[in-house]
């Protein structure tokens, strides 16, 4: 039997699911036997849109369409806390699968707090995230440093510190992490500074890394985070959907280095955002949203920012209506009111038609208090 606590390698005995799945499919053999065994009575989901660079949400109530899904879209953020809330009045009471990263699983449990989801109906599928990588600079960087036309590139994956692309000729190439941030492409601003590599508080957290062996790339390593997720499991395996067995200690090992260099690699980042911020950022604050035109999609696309939308949206004295450049106070306030729950998940910032670092101020202030106050960045009073 599975208990909460144990590192297992899984893998789907489904053998069309496991041809599109990530690893060893064991994300989406779970979710297909959550389905199945009724479990859960939705799941939400990703799978590929127009091309590999459109992530598209998906809700799933057949089992057999979860074949779809499989797989990791590296260019979609797609914060799936967000979608729950639009899909709230169809889920009101349903129980739900939803396949989470690091931010999601953040995003779902302040929407909690804020009494928009209730927990005990969630079953939270985490997947580790490395990082992902915004869909217009990808195709750019594809064809800048990769020599090869996005619309050729068939597959994209990042493994081992590199991102690696396969085209429909079968060919691969990789390009290190590094070497493409140095020059300004590679993952979100926002994800590069992530801490929340392994979402512990889902019920599970799935991955590739640790993965060794002669189940390397063939199987899942899996976190058990809660008893949710330790029953899902056993009665899946009970029911031979998928195979499990303990993880290789030498894995496990591997594993916990490569989790500690994405910490190190991600205080690197906040110290040279941060400090690029740190001597002037009042000053650079008022430059920067100098350009803000009030079109409140920081306020629309954020996934915490509830109840107080509305009211942030209204003129107040502090903020006059219809004057360019907006007054300060209508940052001052947003920030204060996202500062004890801001997520990092950058969606502020991506989707800031004026190009404001949005996301830099708001992480940069919500980790400065994150070393005097409790609960920290990622941490929540609800845990598994
Ligand atoms: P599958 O059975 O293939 O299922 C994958 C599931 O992920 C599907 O349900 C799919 O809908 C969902 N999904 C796909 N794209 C997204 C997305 N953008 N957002 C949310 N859900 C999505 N693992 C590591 O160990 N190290 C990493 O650095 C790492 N980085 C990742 C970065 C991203 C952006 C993503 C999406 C995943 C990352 N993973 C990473 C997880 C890994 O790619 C696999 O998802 C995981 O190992 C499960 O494998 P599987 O074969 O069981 O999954």
């Amino acid at each position: 039997m599975v208990q909460k606590g144990d590192l297992l390698y899984a893998w789907t005995t489904d053998l069309g699911l496991a041809k599109k799945a990530e690893c060893g499919g064991a994300v989406s053999g779970l979710l297909k036997f959550a389905l199945e065994s009724r479990a859960v009575e939705a799941v939400l989901a990703v799978k590929k849109g127009v091309d590999l660079y459109d992530a598209v949400p998906a809700l799933i109530t057949d089992p057999a369409e979860i074949d779809q899904t499989a797989g990791s879209l590296h260019c979609g953020t797609l914060l799936l806390s967000k979608l729950i809330n639009n899909y709230v009045p169809a889920l009101k009471g349903k129980k739900v699968g939803i396949v989470v990263k690091g931010c999601d699983m953040m995003g779902l449990l302040e929407l909690a707090k804020r009494g928009q989801v209730n927990l005990d109906n969630v079953l939270m599928i985490g997947v580790n995230c490395g990082g992902s990588v915004s869909p217009v600079p990808a195709r750019k960087m594809i064809a800048e440093k990769y020599g090869v036309s996005p619309d050729d590139v068939v597959k994209e994956e990042i493994d081992k510190g590199q991102f690696i692309i396969q085209t429909a000729d079968g060919n691969h190439k990789g390009v290190f992490m590094d070497e493409l941030e140095d020059s300004g492409y590679g993952r979100r601003t926002n994800c590069r500074r992530c801490k929340v590599k392994i979402p512990r508080q889902a019920d599970l957290a799935c991955g590739n890394w640790g993965v060794i062996g002669d189940k390397a790339g063939k199987a899942t390593f899996i976190e058990v985070c809660s008893d949710k997720g330790a029953d899902l499991v056993t009665k899946a395996a009970a029911a031979k959907k998928i195979m499990v067995e303990p993880a290789n200690p030498k894995g496990v090992e591997i594993r916990a280095k490569v989790e500690s260099s994405m910490h190190k690699l991600a205080d690197k980042w906040r110290m040279r955002d941060f400090s690029m911020l740190s001597p002037h950022l009042w000053r650079d604050l008022e430059k920067e949203t100098s350009r803000c035109t009030k079109c409140y999609a920081c306020i629309d696309k954020c996934p915490v920012c509830f109840p107080a939308a509305d009211r942030l949206k209204k003129p107040s004295i502090m903020v006059r209506r219809g004057t360019l450049p907006v007054d300060q106070m209508f940052h001052l306030r947003r920030l204060a009111h996202i500062s004890d729950s801001c997520i990092n998940c950058g969606q502020c910032e991506e989707c800031c038609p004026m190009e404001i670092p949005l996301a830099l101020f708001s992480h940069a202030i919500r980790t400065e208090e994150d070393s005097f106050f409790e609960p920290k960045l990622g941490k929540s009073e609800y845990s598994n």
